[in-house]
């Protein structure tokens, strides 16, 4: 099959690229290199330098590639940013993605895939793990945004005519990790472990999060491309880790003695929440398979290595 990956020189776009390729379908990346760098594309990958927000450089990549599979990545990722400046991020996350559904309906794609967050949609659940209907109550405008676009996909693929799966990640971590993303934490850690620096905790540290490895999202979409039905998918672990475990297990995993500070906790940060995933596992057989000692491992040792 022929996939557009937007954002596919991000983190996770980057893997879910990876990932296409190695199960023999054609990649053509859009992305605008603003967070995502060529260096992360694999060179099988085509790669167009554009933004979302250009509807006639997008559409020069839909002409030229006509794709089956539109599996977008692209957006702006932080949440912070979001709060500060929410017409940039509506432009982005919603205008952006109109542009590509735009496209997707008059070069009649089959399916498109979307990159939402369960993270940032669901505010503080009264029952963890938070199930896909859960209500839906957004506590920053990166989370407005992400589900004004899943009601736009959900809009654009009944009126015409294409599938669409939308996966609610939680906070991915792993090789390759922006600091700016929702697992940022992880990144951030590492970096100043390598740089012998303190760790900054808000608040603390007893906040939790479900962290899912970014290999087992990038194999959630790479199944999701050949899933049979539509729908909304969590996409995380079921675990509620607290920042204080992060730093337990990266003790241990590094080898390495570090302090850490705690600071003021941040306004606007979600106090807890973890995903049920159990419907991607009935739907289409995903689960997360990494484990997070095994996946920090392997995201400490590509810090490690990344800094010489
Ligand atoms: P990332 O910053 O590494 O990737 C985003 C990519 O999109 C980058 O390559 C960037 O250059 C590109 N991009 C940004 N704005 C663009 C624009 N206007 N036009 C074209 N390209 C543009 O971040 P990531 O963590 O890999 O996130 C990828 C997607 O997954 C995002 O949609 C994000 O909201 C979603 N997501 C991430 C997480 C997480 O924990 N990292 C959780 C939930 C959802």
């Amino acid at each position: 099959m022929r996939v557009i990956v937007t954002g596919g020189a991000g983190f996770i776009g980057s893997w879910v690229c990876e990932a296409y390729i190695s199960e023999g379908h054609e990649v053509l990346v859009v992305d605008n290199l603003s967070t995502g760098s060529e260096g992360n594309l694999p060179p099988e990958a085509e790669f167009i330098e554009c933004d979302v927000r250009d509807s006639a450089g997008l559409e020069k990549a839909f002409r030229q590639f006509h794709p089956q599979i539109v599996n977008h990545h692209a957006a702006q990722i932080n949440v912070r940013d979001s709060v500060e400046d929410p017409s940039l991020d509506a432009e982005i996350n919603i205008n952006g993605s109109l542009n590509v559904l735009r496209l997707c309906a008059e070069y009649k794609t089959e399916k498109f895939i979307f990159s939402s967050t369960g993270g940032a949609l669901y505010g503080e659940p009264e029952k963890l793990p938070a199930g896909e209907s859960t209500p839906t109550l957004p506590l920053s405008p990166y989370g407005i945004s992400k589900l004004s676009t899943e009601n736009y996909i959900r809009y654009h693929s009944k009126n015409h005519g294409f599938g669409h799966v939308i996966l609610r990640y939680a906070n991915v971590y792993g090789e390759r990790q922006n600091p700016e993303g929702e697992a940022g934490v992880i990144g951030i850690f590492c970096e100043k472990i390598i740089s012998g620096k303190p760790c900054l905790i808000f608040g603390d540290g007893e906040q939790t999060r479900d962290y899912v490895h970014v290999s087992d999202v990038s194999r959630a979409n790479l199944l999701a491309a050949t899933l049979k039905e539509e729908g909304t998918f969590n996409i995380g672990t079921s675990i509620e880790i607290s920042v204080n475990d992060i730093v337990r297990i990266l003790e241990e995993v590094t080898k390495t003695e570090f302090t850490t500070i705690n600071k003021k906790e941040r306004p606007g940060e979600v106090r807890r929440i973890s995903l049920d995933c159990s419907l991607a596992v009935e739907k289409f057989g995903w689960s997360a398979q990494v484990t997070l000692h095994e996946g920090l491992f392997r995201t400490w040792n590509w810090f490690s290595a990344k800094a010489g």
